[in-house]
């Protein structure tokens, strides 16, 4: 029964993109809050999605910006996203 809860990288980061779209299940959300647990990677994974995600969001709220995201934006998002992980880490 526990061996259902530990969930591969693979289907963690799929749940993670699931969530940011569509409701988990009480399964689900139990397997990937455990796998976050135990996998720093897949933790990261799953911040920096929610942060992409927000950030994609707030951007088509911004009508005058086209679909292109430029050179500037994307070094701007990885930096916020390099001092979400100093916060984090220390
Ligand atoms: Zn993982």
């Amino acid at each position: 029964m526990a061996n259902i809860l530990f969930i591969s990288c693979y289907k963690a980061t799929a749940l993670a993109e699931k969530k940011l779209h569509a409701h988990l299940s009480l399964g689900e959300q139990a397997q990937l809050r455990l796998h976050q647990l135990i996998c720093q990677a897949c933790n990261r994974y799953v911040n920096h999605s929610i942060l992409i995600d927000k950030w994609l969001k707030n951007r088509e709220k911004q009508e005058d910006k086209l679909l292109i995201i430029n050179d500037e934006e994307i070094e701007k998002l990885k930096e916020k996203i390099l001092e979400v992980h100093k916060k984090r880490e220390g």
